[in-house]
């Protein structure tokens, strides 16, 4: 199936996010899904923008609130794949709330994040994943602030599935992605995605030399939670490949107890308009 629309992106020429999308677009293929059940739900940002750029239903939602509409869609249709895509300010800052509650409530969708370390749509400030000392108009002597590390926080909140990849590396970025949609419960997929226009520090060429592929580390065990944390500390978080997943966990909507298996969306639900309108007049 063909995911790509016509829609052309307005990312700056070599923006990592153009490999998110292709990412997505060939995992959604190769998992054997169909347009019409995969929904995308983005956030605000340049990242928000992919939401538009894939051909499937796409949901531009507000800042850091992509996480409550995809949780939503999935509880009221089961049979969609859902993915929600943002960058780590929308995630990891406004968002952070719904992050963390989303991935201990493991609920089956399928994050990504485009973690470009820097805020670009509004033209370059300090975002909770830049590091110590990084200078932009917000922070021009530096931030004062330590980088948020994301996916030790995801393990220590009880994720089933973590993983990390490179916007340069399509073939395991889009290999993890497809894995992310197959795990039943919620896969939190953190994206090395550079900011060429304002981050001039973490380029292409600094992930390049910084980035642990952990099929470089001998007999890595991911379903071992303790060795992931562990390896993530080592590396400084800059660990790529899935470097957890457990696979025996229900995911939520498997365990809500006494909710239709078909989800509101396939529900006979018969309503005259009298009390369709006394319904909406409630919350007006
Ligand atoms: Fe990409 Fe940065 Fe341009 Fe935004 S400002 S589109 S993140 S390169």
């Amino acid at each position: 199936k063909d995911f790509r629309n016509n829609v052309k992106p307005n990312w700056c020429p070599g923006c990592g996010d153009f490999s998110i999308q292709a990412a997505i677009q060939r995992a959604a293929a190769s998992a054997g899904l169909e347009p019409e059940g995969l929904a995308i739900v983005s956030g605000i940002g340049c990242s928000g923008r992919i939401s538009g750029y894939v051909n499937a239903y796409g949901f531009h939602g507000v800042h850091g609130r992509s996480l409550p509409i995809a949780q939503g869609l999935k509880m009221a249709n089961r049979e969609l794949t859902v993915i929600a895509a943002g960058g780590d300010g929308d995630g990891f800052a406004i968002g952070m709330g719904h992050t963390v509650h989303a991935i201990r409530r493991n609920i089956d969708v399928t994050y990504i994040v485009m973690d470009n370390q820097i805020y670009g749509l509004t033209k370059g400030q300090t975002s909770p994943r830049s590091a110590e000392g990084f200078k932009t108009k917000s922070t021009p002597q530096g931030s004062i602030e330590s980088a948020l590390a994301p996916l030790e926080l995801a393990l220590a909140a009880g994720a089933t599935f973590v993983a990390q990849s490179f916007s340069s590396n399509l073939k395991q970025l889009t290999a993890i992605i497809e894995e992310g949609i197959k795990h039943k419960g919620f896969s939190l997929i953190n994206v090395f995605s550079p900011c060429v226009t304002f981050n001039k520090i973490n380029t292409y060429d600094w992930f390049k030399e910084n980035i642990v592929d952990l099929e470089e580390i001998p007999d890595y065990d991911s379903s071992n939670r303790v060795m992931a944390m562990t390896k993530l500390m080592e590396t400084g978080g800059m660990l790529t490949g899935i470097i957890y997943q457990d696979k025996t966990k229900k995911s939520y909507e498997d365990m809500v107890v006494g909710f239709k298996e078909e989800g509101l969306a396939k529900q006979n639900v018969k309503i005259t308009e009298d009390e369709f309108n006394k319904l909406v007049a409630e919350f007006k």
